[in-house]
């Protein structure tokens, strides 16, 4: 994603009652202080401009969602189409909120058994092999993900990348903690994984290219 600095970015983010400025404060309390209830919490890291996770709220009442983007820049986008949805509905999307941050921190932010699902879609792939614990399908970043994650928990992955998906399926299928329970290599012709698909932004983009799209769902081993 090309990046820019805008400047009236941060500005923005603050007037958006939901974004979280201090997301630590509420670790361990994310449904019952954040959203007031015992929801689910789900989220997506690397959320990019919003549409995924804005539609999957609009969808599931029932379930918080929480998008992380590391990029003020990025973050901006989701936050003008929230407030898009909130003047054409004139109400809110309560069970949505969004962090600035980078995911490598999420232990800090979210508690032990905090987070039933993690969606990454369309991830950075960071393609030198020096930089593959950057890759948010790594060991480094699966062991992150096991400290929040419910034991049930699971992790949802898409790409057009083959590289980066050939990665993750390796990197699992090393993995003692992890493994796949779900998998395909053409997610758009594969009649039972695309039920219920919601397209990314990056998705509808390389799809429409004729990209295939690859998808894996990752749970611990029992
Ligand atoms: N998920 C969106 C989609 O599918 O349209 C956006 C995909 S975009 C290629 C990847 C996004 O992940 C970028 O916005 C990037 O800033 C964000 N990102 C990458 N690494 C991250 C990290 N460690 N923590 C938080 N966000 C990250």
């Amino acid at each position: 994603m090309r990046l820019r600095n805008i400047p009236r970015a941060e500005g923005v983010l603050k007037e958006c009652s939901q974004v979280i400025e201090t997301p630590e404060e509420f670790r361990g309390h994310w449904a019952s202080d954040v959203f007031q209830n015992d929801y689910p919490v789900h989220m997506e890291i690397g959320m990019g401009k919003g549409r995924f996770l804005m539609a999957l709220a609009q969808k599931n009442p029932q379930i918080n969602y929480i998008g992380i983007e590391r990029y003020t820049s990025v973050l901006l986008r989701a936050v003008e189409k929230l407030n898009i949805y909130i003047e054409e509905n004139e109400s809110t999307l309560p069970n949505i909120r969004f962090i600035c941050m980078d995911a490598q921190d999420i232990a800090n932010v979210f508690a032990e058994n905090e987070v039933d699902r993690i969606y990454l879609n369309f991830s950075d792939p960071w393609p030198k092999a020096r930089h593959a614990r950057r890759r948010l399908t790594s060991p480094d970043f699966f062991a992150r993900y096991d400290k929040v994650l419910v034991q049930d928990g699971q992790v949802e992955f898409k790409t057009d990348n083959r590289d980066l998906f050939d990665f993750s399926v390796e990197s699992l299928g090393e993995s003692e903690t992890w493994g796949i329970s779900e998998c395909t290599y053409d997610l758009h012709h594969d009649e039972i994984m695309n039920v219920g698909n919601i397209m990314t932004e990056y998705e509808e983009k390389f799809s429409s290219m004729d990209h295939p799209i690859c998808k894996l769902i990752a749970k611990r081993r029992c």
